[in-house]
C-alpha cells in the first residue's frame, strides 16, 4: 500500500519495540514506506537485522535492527545510545512489544460451585509466574523503553508515543485475566503520561487492536488440526460487524495518524481499530 500525505514524516526517527513481531514489523513497513527512518529493537536480533535490511532495500530508507529486551534498562540504554549515534536524534516511540502467554490462559470460561474442587484449567489453577511474565511484558514493557527514549523526546520538546493496547482493555475478555488487566493498565497509562508530558511538546497516544488472527492467539481461535475456527473465533467473527479479523495492514493508517503533525491536539487516547467490534453491544 501506497502512505501518501504524511510529508511531515519523512526523515523522522522512529523507534519501535517488538519490531520483528507480526504487527511490529507490518508497522515497520509502513513506516518505511512514509519515509521515516526505524530503528526495530526486538529480542529476536537476527530477525530484527534482517527486517531492518528488507526495509533498507525496500523503500531506501534507513533502519537499524537493534536487540534489546523492554524488560532489561540496560539494554535498552545500550540500544538509546546504538540509535542516537546512528541517527542523531529520537522523534517517535512505538511500544509494539507485548502480549499473552497460555500460562496465564484458563482454559474454561466460568466456573461453578462443583467446578472449584478440579482447579486445573480455572482461575485457581493458574500459574502464577506467568501472570507475572504477561504484566510484565505488556505493562514494565511499556514502562521501561518509554522512560529511556522518551526522556531524548521531552529534552527537545517533541516527540509522540504510540503504545499497543488491546480490545481485552476496554472489557476484559474470558480466559485471559493476566493479560486483560495489563493491557487495561495500558490505557490508563496512556493518559498518565499524555496529561505528565502535557506541555513538553511530547504526545502519548495508544491504538487498541481488534482481533488479527496472529501466532499470539492463534492457539485460541482456530483448531490446531484442521484450522477451522473454534468457537471462540466464531465468536469473534459474530461480534465483529464487518465480520472478519484485521489484517495487520489495517493498523497502519492510524499509526501514521497518529505520529503526524495533523494529529498534533490528540493526546491521551486509545483509538481502536477494531472494525466496529467495541462499539457492538452484542445484540
Ligand atoms: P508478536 O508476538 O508477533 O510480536 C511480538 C514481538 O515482540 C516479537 O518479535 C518478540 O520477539 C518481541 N518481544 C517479546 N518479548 C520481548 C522483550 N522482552 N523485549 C523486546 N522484544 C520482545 O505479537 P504481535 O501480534 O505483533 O503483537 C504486537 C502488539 O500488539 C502486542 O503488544 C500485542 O499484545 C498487541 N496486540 C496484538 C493483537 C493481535 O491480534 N495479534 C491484538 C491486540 C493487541
Amino acid at each position: 500500500m501506497e502512505y501518501t500525505g504524511f510529508e511531515d514524516l519523512k526523515n523522522r526517527v522512529c523507534v519501535i519495540t517488538g519490531g520483528a513481531g507480526v504487527l511490529g514489523s507490518s508497522m515497520a513497513e509502513a513506516l518505511s514506506a512514509a519515509g521515516v527512518k526505524t530503528a526495530v529493537i526486538d529480542l529476536n536480533n537476527e530477525a530484527a537485522t534482517s527486517l531492518a535490511g528488507k526495509l533498507e532495500s525496500k523503500f531506501g530508507v534507513e533502519s537499524v535492527g537493534v536487540a534489546a529486551s523492554v524488560l532489561d534498562r540496560e539494554s535498552l540504554n545500550d540500544a538509546h545510545g546504538v540509535i542516537v549515534e546512528r541517527f542523531g536524534k529520537i522523534d517517535y516511540l512505538v511500544n509494539a512489544a507485548g502480549g499473552n502467554s497460555p500460562k496465564a490462559t484458563t482454559r474454561v470460561e466460568q466456573i461453578d460451585r462443583a467446578g472449584k474442587s478440579d482447579i486445573t484449567g480455572n482461575f485457581f489453577g493458574l500459574d502464577i509466574e506467568g501472570f507475572r511474565q504477561v504484566f510484565d511484558l505488556n505493562f514494565m514493557g511499556t514502562l521501561l523503553p518509554t522512560m529511556v527514549f522518551g526522556g531524548s523526546m521531552t529534552e527537545r520538546g517533541s516527540g509522540v508515543i504510540i503504545n499497543i493496547s488491546s480490545m481485552n482493555a476496554f472489557k476484559p475478555l474470558t480466559k485471559i485475566p493476566a493479560y486483560s488487566a495489563a493491557k487495561s493498565s495500558i490505557n490508563n497509562f496512556t493518559q498518565w503520561l499524555a496529561v505528565h508530558f502535557g506541555k513538553t511538546g511530547v504526545r502519548v497516544n495508544a491504538i487498541a487492536p481488534g482481533f488479527f488472527l496472529t501466532d499470539q492467539n492463534r492457539f485460541l481461535l482456530t483448531d490446531k488440526n484442521t484450522g477451522a475456527l473454534t468457537p471462540r473465533g466464531e465468536k469473534i467473527i459474530a461480534n465483529t460487524p464487518v465480520g472478519k479479523f484485521g489484517q495487520p495492514e489495517d493498523l497502519n493508517g492510524a499509526l501514521l495518524f497518529l505520529l503526524s503533525d495533523i494529529s498534533s491536539f490528540v493526546n491521551g487516547v486509545v483509538l481502536p481499530v477494531d472494525g466496529g467490534y467495541s462499539a457492538f453491544g452484542g445484540v
